[in-house]
């Protein structure tokens, strides 16, 4: 895998250096600006049939690559359809997978590649993600897969991936010490203050300031459709003293553990058919935000897509919606210099 990727991506590079010489000959200008994403501080960019999203806020930031992957393209077939799935699952082979994995870095390398030097020679580095609160420090490629939910280095030679597909993906960088990090926060690594973790764990291997850092959370399911139930709402309410702002709906029966249908004689609900219990909206990334606003990095710094998963199937890939049969999006991020 490693060697794929790297092969990929000096493959890239090259071609891109060339395009480059050669337009700098003709005295053409560098390639166009990306297009608007249709939200304020996120740019698209679309090469080989891969549409990448980007904070600009980071993309500022010229040691950094870093891009959150989106559905369309790719060699996966989904219902009819090609898709850039980027994570195994039961309907795809290893073999598409993999094939969109290398179109995915490769746009990625494309885009950057002027700065990309060396380009990620460890590689990609990944998770087995578990929604919990372990973080990896990594420093040189691991053998495989990591068990665990946030990645952080400041190693040049690696690029930094998480992969969702409703959750959360965070993508942090600290301005001044060169640092990086990927996070996944679905509710229970919300829950867990997996975000809030992360920036503690910058600060002790890497000796960042809050402050100093940006970040971007990318495509996510949104408070308009992420019903959960009293369970949710309990663990929330028991944890973060603001929890009520993050969540539509009766949320104090919810976490008061009301009988939801204390009198079903006048509900109408036939005999042996109970009332479907209140469910509330949770918006997990106003959750995460808060987090990090405790720890002190500055409001401006955190970008937040505003694409729900769940809304936007076309553009994205939703286990909520889709019922599990769906693909996996990919955030990455990376020190280019
Ligand atoms: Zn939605």
């Amino acid at each position: 895998m490693a060697l794929t990727v790297y092969t990929v991506l000096q493959t890239a590079m090259t071609r891109s250096k060339t395009v480059a010489a050669g337009r700098k000959r003709h005295g053409a200008t560098e390639p166009a600006a990306p297009r608007r994403a249709g939200a304020a501080g996120w740019s698209t960019s679309r090469a080989a049939r891969v549409t990448i999203l980007r904070a600009q806020a980071l993309e500022e930031l010229p040691w950094l690559v870093h891009g959150f992957s989106t559905r369309p393209g790719g060699s996966s077939l989904l219902d009819g359809a090609r898709v850039l799935n980027l994570g195994p699952t039961e309907w795809d082979t290893s073999e598409a997978v993999e094939a969109n994995r290398t179109a995915f870095l490769e746009a990625l390398g494309n885009r950057h590649a002027r700065r990309a030097c060396p380009p990620w020679r460890g590689g990609l580095v990944r998770l087995r993600q578990q929604h919990t609160d372990v973080i990896h420090r990594v420093d040189t490629a691991p053998g495989g897969a990591l068990r665990g939910d946030a990645l952080l280095t400041r190693s040049p030679e690696l690029l930094l991936a998480v992969q969702t597909a409703d959750c959360v993906p965070i993508l942090l960088a600290d301005r001044r010490r060169r640092a990086v990090a990927a996070v996944h926060a679905g509710w229970r690594g919300t829950l867990a203050r997996i975000a809030q973790k992360t920036l503690g764990r910058m600060k002790m291997e890497f000796d960042t300031r809050a402050e100093d850092v940006v970040a971007a959370f990318g495509p996510a399911i949104g408070g308009c459709c992420y019903e959960v139930g009293p369970e949710v709402a309990q663990a929330f309410a028991a944890q973060f003293a603001e929890a009520r702002e993050w969540f539509e709906g009766p949320f104090e029966r919810l976490v008061g553990g009301e009988d939801p249908a204390p009198f079903p004689w006048l509900s109408l609900t036939p005999p042996g058919h109970d009332a479907p219990a209140p469910r509330v909206r949770l918006d997990l990334r106003a959750a995460n935000r808060r987090q990090l606003e405790a720890a002190g990095v500055p409001p401006q710094q955190i970008i937040s897509s505003a694409l729900c998963t769940a809304c936007r199937t076309d553009l994205l890939f939703s286990h909520r919606r889709e019922r599990g049969r769906t693909g996996r999006l990919m955030a990455v991020i990376g020190i280019s210099v």
